[in-house]
């Protein structure tokens, strides 16, 4: 009977200003889904950074995408790869100072698949 709607009201304090309606393909992923995606990419990438090829630890590396979601990457594991902290910020950092897809993320490939057929060439 009670529906606890008093509860409501405190979901509303949220920040929106970072938060791109983005659909479908190109949603985020998060939670564990993403911590066994990061795991997978990072075996595929054997451990390196694949722009700087630093070994890197699972922990501190992070997984990026090639291409951002703002600029209409996808969510594939092709335009998936693993950076390590200096080289994703720095990215990061030229993205936003440039407006559009990093030049020198696009002079580096993602390694290739070798891992099972679940990836689509576009
Ligand atoms: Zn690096």
């Amino acid at each position: 009977m009670a529906k606890l709607k008093t509860l409501q009201p405190r979901l509303k304090a949220i920040d929106t200003r970072r938060i791109k309606p983005v659909y479908g393909e190109a949603r985020r992923i998060s939670g564990s889904t993403r911590m066994n995606l990061k795991r997978r990419i990072y075996v595929r990438d054997s451990g390196h950074c694949c722009m700087c090829q630093r070994v890197v630890d699972l922990h501190s590396s992070e997984l990026d995408h090639r291409i951002a979601l703002q600029f209409g990457g996808s969510n594939n594991e092709d335009n998936l790869w693993t950076l390590c902290i200096e080289c994703h910020r720095d990215k990061s950092l030229r993205e936003v100072a440039s407006g559009q897809p990093d030049s020198e993320a696009l002079k580096h490939h993602v390694p290739a698949e070798d891992i099972g057929a679940s990836v689509t060439i576009v």
